[in-house]
């Protein structure tokens, strides 16, 4: 297995053993490891703390920018929406990993799976409800206001 994947799955295992569920990641450029994460939902009241999302954070604190282009996530497991949603926004292009959701359904954690099936759905099918409010005539349209300023 290649060094960096298999990393990813040292720290999803050590992970275990700290109390936290089997998930670990490292974010890779140039051969290099720039930055890891694991998920830290046991020690963090933050949903948001998954491996993933966790390594894209610091690696874009540590070098001030929202691109990470040419960066490659290795991941014990499959990310899950959030995380692949985060790795678009940052540019990562491409993703390696172990354990795919349907592998985490047979442990009990089946959330990623069901959340891949949701996004799948009409909006009005989708088990949150979501309620479009137009913007009030008088109120200052904030996506004009950014085309304006970005011209
Ligand atoms: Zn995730």
């Amino acid at each position: 297995m290649d060094e960096f994947l298999s990393r990813a799955v040292e720290l999803a295992v050590d992970n275990v053993k700290e109390g936290g569920q089997p998930f670990g990641a490292v974010l890779v450029k140039d051969e290099r490891i720039i930055a890891e994460g694991v998920n830290e939902l046991h020690k963090t009241y933050d949903v948001s703390g998954h491996a993933e999302l966790l390594a894209i954070r610091r690696a874009q604190e540590e070098l001030r920018t929202n691109d990470l282009s040419g960066y490659t996530m290795y991941a014990s497991g499959e990310p899950c929406p959030m995380c692949l949603t985060a790795m678009y926004f940052a540019g990562i292009d491409k993703v390696y990993y172990c354990q795919s959701v349907e592998d985490a359904i047979k442990v009990g954690l089946g959330k990623s799976s069901m959340i891949y099936e949701e996004i799948k759905k009409e909006r009005a099918d989708r088990s949150i409800t979501m309620t479009r409010v137009p913007l009030e005539r008088e109120q200052e349209n904030p996506m004009q206001l950014w085309k304006t300023v970005n011209k």
